[in-house]
């Protein structure tokens, strides 16, 4: 059975604040916000992560930018803009094994890439 943390939020074994929710996929408060206006769009059916998207998938997986722009919009995010991000592996600094966009916003975002 999978069991990480964005499984047992979908199946309400912990609690989120969440922001906006359909079918197939929920909104949620970080827990750890990294600017004002920081939220987790996660599917209801497990994806470990980019790595896990394949063209049999690649259509829900569009749905949730579809689901991120309804988000931003409802946050009142569209004027000035917001940024997503994704993070795979490792090396892409993801610490939760399903697929998950962070949509950030409420003040500039600064450098789109941290260098060296
Ligand atoms: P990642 O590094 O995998 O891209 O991002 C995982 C995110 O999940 C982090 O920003 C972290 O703060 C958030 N997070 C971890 N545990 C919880 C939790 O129990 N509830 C909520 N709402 N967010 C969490």
């Amino acid at each position: 059975m999978i069991d990480d943390v964005f499984c047992k939020i979908i199946n309400k074994e912990i609690s989120a604040e969440v922001v906006m929710e359909e079918k197939d996929w929920l909104a949620v408060k970080d827990i750890h916000p990294q600017a004002p206006v920081h939220v987790l769009i996660v599917p209801k059916k497990h994806i470990g992560g980019l790595g896990d998207v394949t063209d049999e998938n690649a259509e829900s997986v569009g749905k949730l930018f579809a689901a991120a722009n309804k988000v931003a919009d409802k946050l009142g995010l569209k004027e000035k803009g917001f940024r997503l991000i994704i993070n795979q592996g490792e090396h892409g600094g993801q610490l939760v094994p399903h697929l998950h966009i962070h949509l950030l916003g409420g003040k500039p975002l600064g450098p789109k890439i941290v260098r060296d």
